[in-house]
């Protein structure tokens, strides 16, 4: 067995090595349980393709595969895709043409101090975080793919890629319960940021004390005071969001400047 050697993190930052690696896994290993792709689940996963190719904030070579992903998806006249497919195009581009995917898994920001704990589903949450913050922050980068003017669209994306895909069947119940009692309310990119932030903060709040949370990484209400004091505000005595300064900070937390390169290749 690999012993892990634990890394050096600023939990302040996002760490690309993170975002990568949950890419790696959700193209690799957690599309590799269905063995073709048609319909709803076809659909969902071009779609994800798209907003990622789009607004995904990474390095070249991610990009472009992603960019070319896309292409790919949309000329292709099947209405069922073999998963040997997608895999052949995610391998076979080599470095050489600049176009690549790390392989490996190489959590940082999402560490666990055991291997079962945090990881994938971490990383998760923060790729669609981001994906919703870049929307916000570039209203205009989804024009021309038909997923423009519609300021729920990563929240549906989202919702649609945890109903067809995540492997924690019971977190894509839940998820979907929270998406139906809410999700329609949302009229505007910034309020899609502040959606997610608070659908994840009662996801946080169920699981805390659960055993599925990391004692090294308590589920807390996030952002906590030390990150973002200004989030923070009490009105007669009582805890509230200041939700301005939330989404001031989730802007700047979860953009392409808070991004650190380190523990990529
Ligand atoms: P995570 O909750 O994964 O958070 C990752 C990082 O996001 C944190 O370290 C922090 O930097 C940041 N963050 C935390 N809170 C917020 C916030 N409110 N807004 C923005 N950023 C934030 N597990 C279950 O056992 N049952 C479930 O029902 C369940 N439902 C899930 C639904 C979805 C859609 C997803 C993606 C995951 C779900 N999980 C569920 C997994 C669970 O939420 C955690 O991902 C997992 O327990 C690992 O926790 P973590 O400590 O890495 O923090």
């Amino acid at each position: 067995t690999e012993i892990k050697v634990w890394k050096e993190f600023d939990k302040s930052r996002l760490y690309m090595a993170d975002l990568e690696s949950g890419l790696h896994f959700l193209l690799r290993v957690e599309l590799a349980t269905h063995k073709a792709l048609e319909g709803a689940e076809l659909k969902t996963f071009k779609d994800f393709v798209t907003i990622s190719a789009k607004l995904f904030p990474g390095r070249q070579p991610v990009v472009k595969l992603l960019e070319t992903l896309q292409e790919w998806l949309v000329s292709l006249p099947l209405d069922k895709i073999p998963y040997d497919a997608i895999l052949d195009l995610v391998n076979n581009k080599m470095r050489i043409s600049g176009i690549f995917l790390p392989r490996k898994v190489q959590w940082v920001g999402c560490q666990g101090s055991r291997p079962e704990l945090r990881g994938y589903s971490c990383s998760l949450w923060k790729l669609f975080h981001t994906l919703t913050v870049q929307a916000a922050l570039r209203p205009k980068a989804l024009l021309n793919t038909g997923l423009e003017d519609n300021p729920q669209i990563v929240l549906q994306v989202m919702r649609r890629y945890i109903q067809h895909f995540f492997g924690c069947k019971a977190c894509a119940q839940h998820f979907e319960e929270m998406a139906k009692e809410s999700m329609d309310s949302v009229k505007s990119l910034d309020q899609a940021v502040l959606w997610l932030w608070e659908k994840h903060n009662v996801v946080n709040n169920r699981l805390a004390g659960d055993l599925t949370e990391d004692p090294k990484f308590p589920k807390v209400q996030w952002p906590t005071p030390d990150v973002c004091p200004a989030c923070h505000e009490e009105i007669k005595g009582l805890h509230s969001w200041n939700e301005a300064q939330v989404l001031q900070f989730l802007k700047s937390h979860y953009s392409s400047d808070n991004i650190l390169y380190k523990y990529t290749e």
